[in-house]
């Protein structure tokens, strides 16, 4: 496989497709006409959807049926497949075929008409419109085979129901492009950290995401090749001028101008040595930098914003998260960036988190030109980094967490409101982000604390809850929803049957 990157080419080499399910039994004139109604949903609903949207001939017999979700399930390009028993499919022909699919499946619950025409109904059209019962029929073998899917309900011209799909096609092609994910960690975990630990053996098997590690002196050599580069590195020092506010001592003829001729070659060194590996996602770790110069910081916010997933401190499980959110987000407003709880404002009711990393928070969660900026770094020991300097934009989000419970692991998400912060923070030299969790702090915190979420996250704006979701059905993994109706009871309550039905969904 090419080595790819940027999530619209990403989504733009995905398909999914669209079956519809039939039976032989209604003779030729009414499969000419399911074909025809099948054809035309399908038109209604590919213009919606991130990716392309495949329409495959109406499926009649057991043989067909296995066959398609075979085919589906052994093409790289398809990343889901959408379900509709247009008529009565009897479900035991779906057997074979489910058995055999490894790829999430939506359930398109619809029908060709949106009112009914009560005037004119006769027992032809009750015989062709039959999904009301088809459906039903389906939806019995999917829960009788335990099928992990998702399901969207309505006329596919109601903007609702498209969003609906629209949604679930991220998520599907989030874990694909987890799937064939390979992430490159330079150096290993940040010692004594624990939730940043994780079985790399179970990664691969429940997500299919390959974890390595590189040594870090591999980097620094690619970097040093690339600072001897100095036509690739005034090329990349004249973007960054232009793309965002340089701090005039970083510019040229300034007198830390090195420094950023210096982030730039790390810029460089990371791309060519990611390129080669095929990768796109990584993490570092502070406490490892080898020959490297300073801390990779505006290299790694830049990388984030252009579609890698990023960990820090050797956090490979964010780094997952952080490109499959910016491959589920791709082409919407709004971003995915690794991100950190910090600090509190515990103003009583009018608690706020204060968000941020060292470095590395990606600018794609604002809409203004970042700064870009030096400044001391107390931990490392190396050269002051340069770094990208702005705040998030306010409005909703999500931060996600995953974490590995020894059983497998647990997706949490708090859906968050993004403010402005209360005053300026002129002496703050980061990306940050200011957030009121939902359904508010002492719930939301109490709630994290309790599932044994990660301090990292990744924090998408892009996409919302429901993708996210969707994500989690996919990948298998426990998913733990904090939001407007999360109680401390409930939320109790709900971690116990999550770890209990996954611990039992395992198997011995
Ligand atoms: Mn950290």
């Amino acid at each position: 496989m090419t080595h790819v990157v940027d999530p619209a080419e990403t989504l733009a080499g995905y398909e999914v497709w669209f079956l519809t399910g039939s039976q032989g039994l209604y003779g030729e004139e009414t499969l000419r006409q399911v074909e025809e109604q099948s054809r035309a949903v399908h038109a209604q609903l590919e213009g919606a959807l991130p990716v392309k949207l495949v329409w495959k001939p109406v499926l009649k017999d057991a043989d067909g049926i296995r066959r398609a979700l075979i085919e589906a399930s052994a093409d790289d390009k398809v990343i889901g497949v959408t379900t509709w028993m247009h008529t009565f499919s009897p479900a035991k022909m779906w057997i074979g075929g489910l058995q055999a699919l490894t790829k999430p499946l939506l359930h398109l619950h619809t029908q060709a008409n949106v009112t009914l025409p009560w005037s004119d109904i006769d027992f032809d059209f009750m015989n062709l419109n039959q999904a009301a019962h088809g459906d039903r029929e389906f939806g019995y073998a999917l829960a009788r085979l335990g099928v992990r899917h998702a399901t969207a309900v309505g006329h596919v011209s109601d903007p609702r129901v498209q969003q609906r799909v629209a949604n679930w096609t991220r998520a599907a092609a989030g874990a694909a492009a987890v799937r064939e994910l390979k992430l490159t960690r330079f150096g290993d975990n940040m010692r004594y950290v624990a939730v940043t630990e994780g079985d790399k053996t179970e990664a691969e098997i429940e997500l299919g995401v390959q974890v390595n590690t590189w040594a870090v002196n591999e980097l620094a050599e690619a970097v040093a090749a690339a600072e001897a580069d100095t036509a690739a590195v005034d090329a990349l020092v004249a973007t960054y001028q232009q793309d965002y506010d340089v701090d005039p001592s970083l510019r040229d003829g300034g007198d830390r101008h090195q420094s950023l001729r210096d982030g730039a070659a790390i810029e460089i060194g990371l791309r060519t040595l990611l390129a080669q590996n095929g990768s796109a996602a990584f993490t570092t770790n502070f406490e490892d930098l080898g020959t490297l110069k300073q801390l990779p910081g505006l290299a790694v916010q830049r990388l984030m914003a252009d579609g890698y997933g990023f960990g820090a401190e050797g956090d490979w499980k964010t780094a997952v998260l952080v490109r499959a959110m910016n491959v589920a987000g791709a082409g919407l407003p709004g971003g995915a960036s690794l991100m950190e709880d910090y600090t509190y404002d515990l103003t009583p009711g009018a608690e706020k988190i204060l968000g941020a990393h060292m470095l590395e928070v990606s600018p794609t969660l604002t809409t203004t030109k970042p700064t870009l900026e030096i400044h001391p770094l107390g931990i490392g020991g190396k050269d002051d980094p340069v770094r990208l300097v702005f705040t998030a934009d306010a409005g909703e989000a999500v931060v996600v967490a995953l974490s590995d419970t020894r059983d497998g692991f647990r997706l949490t998400a708090n859906v968050v409101d993004v403010v402005p912060p209360t005053a300026a923070l002129p002496k703050l030299p980061v990306g940050r982000a200011v957030w009121e969790p939902r359904p508010s702090f002492p719930v939301a915190a109490e709630a994290w604390l309790t599932a044994g979420a990660a301090h990292h996250t990744v924090m998408t704006t892009a996409v919302g809850l429901q993708v996210v979701e969707d994500f989690a059905t996919m990948v298998g993994t426990e998913f733990l929803v904090i939001d407007e109706h999360t109680s401390e009871r409930g939320f109790r309550d709900e971690l116990r049957l999550q770890q209990t039905w996954h611990r039992l969904d395992r198997g011995f």
